[in-house]
């Protein structure tokens, strides 16, 4: 069976290589040139970790990882306020924890593919058309083909969801924030190994020092208006607008952001779907149902699905229907649950007044104590889904 995957992030490599695993013959399209570098860094752990173990990716996850020791929240001044040691987590977890670019994420998945999987850089699907027994396929720039399934891998804004569920906006359920991020060379100061992070009302500024004298920065804001500037230069003016008048290094790190040539910068949005499939066409990972930035799961979630419906394609025999709606049988009802816990940490990132700031301060610190971080977040951390084995 021929499955053509949009998508090089997280779950479209993920997919391919489970896909391959089983039998299958799935092929790649990616708009990116080149598989996506730098961006954020993300927490790792939990379901996404096992399947990653499965695929023997530990070793290089983890040296490519940060054992972070301490979330350090700084007043104006850079005084610290509040905090706790991160090990905490990693207690909770038994270890299987750990921070690392996501973009780094992504590459160790893609390089287990090796050279076993066709991947067409620099072109995207521009139609789809289900003729019942197969999918004729046409690219923005490759000639058009046949396949016998096609999975939307392509993140928030998916194309393949576009054509084939409907317009961005029935599915999309923006957060009320953005979020913006982006990595320089030769930052001062370095704290090695400490995230610290700036509030105000509404919003929040992080750093974080990173190996080969970078650092990364992350912005959340809360933002009425979901309007995303259509170029680098109008990103970077939000920014500025957003966050001149911050205390703390913010001046410094707006000064830093003009040399920086790369910048994301989206909405923190959630993709709600009542299917993820139709026909001969699926989603999966923040296509299907993107839990934002604010759950701090969505790779992990990502590649437990790709996972789970490259396994559940094995055990129907490519039967697709049968494959699909087990897929998101058991799914379903563990994802909701972890987009309803995400929007309740919103106040965390852009707390509403200065004394939601104090109470999360006294929040933070208390995280510290590890019996009250693992009454408070252990269920969180928790993955309550059976991974089977295919
Ligand atoms: C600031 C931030 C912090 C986060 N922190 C965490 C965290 O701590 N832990 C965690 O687990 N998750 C975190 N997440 C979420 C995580 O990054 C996503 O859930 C994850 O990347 C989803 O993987 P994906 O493969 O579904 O989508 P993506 O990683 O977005 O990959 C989609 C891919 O599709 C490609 N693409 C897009 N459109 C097309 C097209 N038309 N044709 C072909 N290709 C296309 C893109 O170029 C990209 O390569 C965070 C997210 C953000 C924004």
């Amino acid at each position: 069976m021929n499955v053509l995957i949009s998508g090089a992030g997280i779950a479209g490599p993920c997919f391919a290589y489970w896909l391959k695993h089983h039998g299958f013959e799935p092929t790649i399209v990616e708009r990116a040139p080149r598989l996506r570098t730098g961006g954020y860094i993300i927490d790792f752990w939990g379901a996404g970790f096992d399947v990653a173990e499965r695929m023997g990716l530990l070793p290089q996850i983890l040296e490519k990882g940060y054992q972070i020791k301490e979330l350090r929240q700084v007043d104006r001044s850079g005084k610290r306020v509040s905090g706790f040691a991160i090990n905490v987590f990693h207690r909770i977890t038994g270890g299987r924890f750990t921070s690392l670019p996501r973009s780094e994420l992504a590459a160790s998945i893609y390089r287990a593919l090796g050279d076993r999987v066709e991947t067409i850089f620099d072109d995207s699907i521009r139609k789809i058309e289900d003729r019942g027994s197969t999918i004729q396929v046409r690219f923005e720039r490759g000639p058009s083909r046949t396949f016998d399934l096609v999975v939307g891998a392509d993140g928030l804004h998916s194309q393949v969801r576009q054509l084939v569920f409907g317009e961005e906006r029935r599915f999309e359920r923006y957060l009320g924030l953005k979020v913006a991020a982006f990595a320089v060379a030769g930052y001062r100061p370095r704290d090695e190994l400490v995230y610290t992070i700036h509030t105000e009302v509404g919003q929040q500024i992080g750093r974080f020092s990173m190996r080969d004298d970078r650092t990364m920065f992350l912005f959340v804001f809360k933002d009425p208006c979901g309007d995303l500037p259509g170029d680098v230069a109008g990103q970077k003016a939000l920014l500025r607008e957003r966050f001149s008048g911050s205390g703390w290094e913010c001046p410094k790190i707006l000064e830093a952001l003009e040399d920086a040539d790369s910048l994301y910068l989206d909405r923190v949005s959630q993709i709600h779907m009542d299917r993820w499939m139709q026909g001969r066409v699926a989603l999966v990972g923040d296509a299907a149902f993107c839990m934002s930035l604010l759950g701090g799961q969505g790779s992990a979630l990502a590649m437990a699905a790709a996972y789970i419906l490259a396994g559940e394609l094995k055990q129907a025999n490519g039967n697709h229907e049968a494959a699909f709606a087990q897929y998101q049988e058991r799914l379903r009802r563990f994802i909701a649950g972890k987009q309803k816990a995400a929007v309740r940490f919103a106040p965390f990132f852009a707390p509403r007044s200065r004394l939601g700031i104090f109470f999360r301060n006294q929040v933070m610190k208390l995280m510290g104590i590890p019996f009250i971080a693992k009454r408070d977040v252990g269920h969180e951390l928790a993955d309550s889904i059976d991974l089977p084995e295919y």
